[in-house]
């Protein structure tokens, strides 16, 4: 399996490279050059496999053979292995024919566990073979960075820096990042906001002459591309769970930065039958207005009760575009150039095949808390905001009562108490494994706003 990226100009990679690689060096998003196909018999036949052997046929052919299957295949089983529901990604009732399906049983409680979980034992094993040592620097808003640590924290050859914005992620959040040991993780707390955090996150990627020695910065934001191909497993498990392939289902899916919707286009393209892909957003709405009206348009960040998809700009975006404009690399550089700069109007054969591919609608804090508290008498099942987002988006957009819609559970509601307090209702207990969360000692490192700063706290830090 090859990868190439979307702007046409940096060189093809295989996966072991890929997944060491943040940015392609053109600054495009790599993509694989085809995709693996499956036959309505060959997905029926994967009805009845737990999730760990779900995970490796579908993750396998992305692989293309970098890594030996024994490995690959001890590699998955340690991951899925360490979630706390045997099932892994099961399937919840909350109405008629809808459904959630719980992304939120991995270590950290949100369904960035099933990719970085896994990216950081694939990369622990490639590094050991290669006898490198990488650094990994991330920001996040707050779930990718508890996520990143924990899925790295037993890796000899990484040391991990996460920046998240101080005093703008929840507490538990917070703890869930500060409180894993490891002498390899650093968290910086940056005096900004997630922007700030990430600008010097891209920065330090363009030129990462700050490092010292061989060293080089590994991404595990969802620009990485494992990232994308473990989240496309869950579509297949949840479909073949309510009678897939032989029904179709609908999927909501509460976006930030495009990463996990675009998973399930993949599913989709790759055989799976997907009615409905539903893109459900808070008010930081960029992709519902792009899907609504054709226009594409920065506005200003807005702080809201489901943080975690509070975003100016969806950075896997562009692998859509890429697929809308017909893999066309020097149209999509000259495209990504104008969306960087200005407001740019879809072509309107484009805007068409977009709205073939997807619905859209958006939520504001109001009616996030409303669909918490209305979910939760209707059902006695509580929804995470970000959940409830997906769910108000399902309900509204959704065109065959028929077909089963299925909304993504991308956290567990505990990990936003204030929001669930804002819905009226009582903030749930802690799972059992982070019970004593709020006792145990925390280690993270207070910084200014500065690339220089930053990056000098780097360079001082990384081992050897
Ligand atoms: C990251 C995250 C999202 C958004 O996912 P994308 O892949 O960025 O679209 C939604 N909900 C929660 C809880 C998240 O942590």
């Amino acid at each position: 399996m090859k990868y190439i990226s979307t702007r046409g100009q940096a060189p093809t990679l295989n996966f072991e490279d890929v997944l060491l690689t943040g940015l392609a060096s053109d600054g495009g998003l790599y993509v694989p050059e085809t995709l693996p196909q499956f036959s309505l018999d060959e997905i029926r036949a994967m009805r009845e496999l737990p999730y760990n052997e779900l995970a490796f046929k579908i993750v396998q052919p992305f692989v293309g053979g970098c890594i030996a299957d024994a490995d690959l295949k001890a590699i998955i089983d340690d991951t899925y292995g360490s979630f706390a529901h045997k099932a892994v990604a099961p399937v919840t009732q909350i109405d008629h024919n809808e459904y959630v399906l719980e992304l939120f049983h991995g270590p950290t409680l949100a369904f960035k566990d099933f990719a970085l979980q896994l990216l950081g034992r694939l990369l622990d094993h490639v590094l050991e073979k290669r006898q490198e040592r990488v650094v990994i620097m991330g920001a996040t808003s707050g779930d990718t960075g508890s996520a990143a640590i924990e899925g790295c924290k037993r890796c000899n050859n990484i040391d991990i820096f996460i920046l998240h914005p101080h005093n703008r992620v929840s507490e538990v959040q917070r703890r869930q990042m500060t409180t894993i040991e490891g002498d390899n993780i650093y968290n910086i707390a940056i005096e900004g906001n997630f922007d700030d955090a990430q600008a010097m996150v891209k920065a330090s990627f363009g030129d990462q002459g700050f490092l010292r020695g061989e060293r080089r910065l590994v991404a595990v934001n969802s620009i990485n591309w494992a990232r994308i191909m473990a989240q496309i497993v869950y579509y297949f498990y949840a479909s073949l769970n309510l009678g897939g392939p032989d029904r179709k289902m609908s999927y909501s899916v509460p976006t930030g930065n495009f990463g996990d919707i675009f998973a399930g286009y993949l599913a989709k393209r790759m055989g799976l039958p997907i009615d409905q892909l539903v893109i459900a957003t808070n008010r930081n709405d960029i992709l519902h207005r792009l899907i609504s009206t054709g226009i594409y348009k920065k506005e200003a960040l807005e702080h809201t009760l489901s943080p975690s998809m509070d975003i100016v700009v969806s950075s896997n975006f562009e692998r859509m575009l890429f697929d809308l404009y017909d893999r066309d690399g020097n149209v999509l550089a000259d495209l990504m150039q104008r969306m960087n700069n200005e407001t740019v109007e879809l072509d309107a054969d484009k805007l068409a095949k977009a709205r073939e591919l997807y619905s859209s609608a958006a939520a504001d804090d109001e009616v996030t808390s409303k669909v918490i508290s209305d979910v939760f008498n209707d059902t006695g099942y509580l929804l995470d905001p970000h959940t409830a987002i997906g769910v108000h988006a399902a309900r509204t957009t959704r065109w065959n009562k028929d077909v089963p819609m299925i909304t993504l559970g991308t956290a567990h509601p505990v990990k936003f108490a204030p929001a669930i307090e804002k819905a009226g209702l009582a903030s749930p207990e802690l799972p059992h494994h982070l019970a004593d969360l709020f006792e145990r000692d925390e280690r993270y490192t207070v910084l200014p706003a500065e690339l220089t700063t930053v990056q000098s706290f780097i360079a001082d830090h990384v081992f050897g």
